[in-house]
C-alpha cells in the first residue's frame, strides 16, 4: 500500500506554499516595522519546560503533548505551542542585556495529539510575538496594535477583539476564592470537569463549553469587580490606548483564556464570518512566567496566531491572493543539437535575475511552445539551426505573436534591463516587445 502523511499532517503543496510566504511576508514585514525581531527555537525541548511553563495541569501537557525518551532516556516533548521556548531561550541566553523590552516573534509548526479538524492539525503552524521586561500598559497596547494590524493587511476584518484584565497576584487570589465559593454553591449544576477545576482552578471553569456550565458562570461574581487599584488602572491605560488608535473592542469579562500563566491583559481576535466564531488570535500579559521558567521575575506580553486558521478564513473569504511565482522567459530549442547553448542562455538570464525555464524532456519545438503556454510566459526565445548559423535567437511575445530575431550577443542584457524592476513587470514588458520588435 502506497504510504500516506500521518493522520492530522498535511503537506503544503506549491500551489498552497506560495500563498503561505506572502502570509509570513506580511507578518514579518510589520514585525520588523514595530521593532520585533526573529527568534528561532528548537521543535523538541525538555518535558520540564512545558510542564513550568505551560502548566502541568493543563489540557495541553496532560493530554495532547508528544512527548517521548530519546536514546539517552531524557524527556523530550515536540513543542505544543511558543511561549515556553521563547521564555527559555530569553532566559539562557540573557537576552534582557541588550536592553528591555525584548521584542521577539517567532514562526514555525507546533503539536498537539488533538482530534483532526478543518482548521486544526497535529501538526499546526503557529505565528506569535512575545514583548519581555516591561509592565508597561502601553506595550500591551503595541502587541494588540500589531496583531490587528496584520490582520487588516491580510484583509481579515470580520474579527471582533475581546479584552479582560484577570488581575495579578495580589488581588486575584481572593478573587478566586470567591469564585470557587459560588462555584461550590452550584456544584450539582456543574459538569464533572468543571467541578474538578472548581477546586484546582476555578478560573478556568469559565472556558467550559457546555451551556449548563455557562449559564451558572453567567451569573458568577466578576474579575472586574474584584480588581485591585493596580490592574484597574492598567486596564484603563490599555483602553484609552486602543480607543487613542481607533481599534474597536469589546470588554469581555468572562474571557480567562486556557492557560495560568496570564496575569492582567487577556485578549483575543474572533473571527466574525462563522457561528463558530474561532479565534484567530490570541494572547495575555504574563508577568511571572520568566520567574516559572527560572530566570529573574520579568514581566511579558504577547499573542499567538494560528496559521491554519488564517488560510482558511482568506479562503472562506476568497481573498486568497494568487501567487504563482511567474516565468519570465522559456527558451525553446528546435533539437538536440541546439540544447548546450540553449542551457547556456538559460543559465545566463537566471544569473541576471531573469526568471527562465528550458525545456528536461527531449520535447519537440511544438510541445516546447505548449509548456511555455501553459506556464503562462510572455517571452519565448527560439534557438534554431538557422539562428544558430546567424548567432542570433527568435523573441516571440506569446500574446501578440510578434516575433523578431536578435543578435545573441545583445539578448541577455535587453532582457536583464527589461525584468530588473518587478514592480512595472507588465508596463516593461509590453515596453520592451515593442521597442524590440522595432515597430
Ligand atoms: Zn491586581
Ligand atoms: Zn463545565
Amino acid at each position: 500500500m502506497a504510504l500516506q502523511a500521518p493522520r492530522g499532517t498535511r503537506d503544503l503543496l506549491p500551489e498552497e506554499t506560495g500563498q503561505w510566504q506572502y502570509v509570513e511576508t506580511t507578518m514579518r514585514t510589520l514585525c520588523a516595522r514595530y521593532g520585533f525581531q526573529e527568534l528561532r527555537t528548537p521543535i523538541f525541548e525538555y518535558t520540564q519546560l512545558f510542564d513550568r511553563g505551560v502548566g502541568s495541569d493543563t489540557d495541553i501537557v496532560e493530554k495532547e503533548m508528544y512527548t517521548f525518551q530519546d536514546r539517552g532516556g531524557r524527556s523530550l516533548s515536540l513543542r505544543p505551542e511558543g511561549t515556553a521556548g521563547v521564555v527559555r531561550a530569553f532566559v539562557e541566553h540573557h537576552l534582557e542585556e541588550a536592553g528591555l523590552p525584548v521584542k521577539l516573534y517567532y514562526l514555525g509548526p507546533m503539536f498537539r495529539y488533538e482530534r483532526p479538524q478543518a482548521g486544526r492539525q497535529r501538526q499546526f503552524h503557529q505565528f506569535g510575538v512575545e514583548a519581555l521586561g516591561s509592565e508597561d500598559p502601553y506595550l500591551d497596547v503595541e502587541v494588540i496594535d500589531l496583531g490587528w494590524t496584520i490582520l487588516q493587511a491580510l484583509k481579515i476584518d470580520a474579527i471582533r477583539l475581546e479584552i479582560n484584565c484577570i488581575g495579578c497576584h495580589l488581588c486575584r487570589p481572593a478573587y478566586e476564592k470567591t469564585l470557587k465559593t459560588y462555584l461550590q454553591d452550584h456544584r450539582d449544576q456543574l459538569c464533572a470537569d468543571c467541578q474538578r477545576r472548581s477546586e484546582t482552578n476555578p478560573l478556568r471553569t469559565f472556558d467550559c463549553k457546555r451551556s449548563s456550565c455557562q449559564a451558572v458562570l453567567a451569573e458568577a461574581p466578576r474579575i472586574s469587580d474584584a480588581l485591585c487599584d493596580a490592574c484597574q488602572q492598567h486596564f484603563e491605560t490599555l483602553c484609552s490606548g486602543l480607543d487613542m488608535l481607533g481599534i474597536p473592542y469589546q470588554k469581555t469579562a468572562t474571557l480567562v483564556r486556557g492557560l495560568d500563566y496570564y496575569t492582567r491583559t487577556v485578549f483575543e481576535f474572533k473571527e466574525t464570518l462563522t457561528a463558530e466564531a474561532a479565534t484567530v488570535c490570541g494572547g495575555g500579559r504574563y508577568d511571572h512566567l520568566v520567574a516559572e521558567i527560572g530566570g529573574k521575575d520579568q514581566p511579558g506580553v504577547g499573542f499567538g496566531i494560528g496559521m491554519e486558521r488564517v488560510m482558511l478564513l482568506l479562503e472562506q473569504a476568497s481573498r486568497m491572493p494568487s501567487t504563482r511565482e511567474p516565468i519570465d522567459v522559456y527558451v525553446a530549442f528546435a533539437s538536440p543539437q541546439q540544447q548546450g547553448m540553449a542551457f547556456d542562455l538559460v543559465s545566463q538570464l537566471r544569473r541576471q535575475g531573469v526568471a527562465a525555464e528550458i525545456d528536461h524532456g527531449r520535447r519537440s519545438l511544438k510541445a516546447q511552445m505548449r509548456a511555455a503556454a501553459r506556464k503562462g510566459v510572455r517571452l519565448v526565445l527560439l534557438l534554431g539551426e538557422e539562428e544558430v548559423a546567424e548567432q542570433a535567437v527568435t523573441l516571440r511575445d506569446m500574446e501578440t505573436g510578434a516575433q523578431r530575431r536578435i543578435p545573441r550577443t545583445e539578448i541577455v542584457q535587453l532582457l536583464h534591463q527589461q525584468f530588473s524592476s518587478p514592480d512595472a513587470i507588465e508596463l516593461q514588458m509590453r515596453g520592451a516587445v515593442h521597442e524590440i520588435n522595432g515597430c
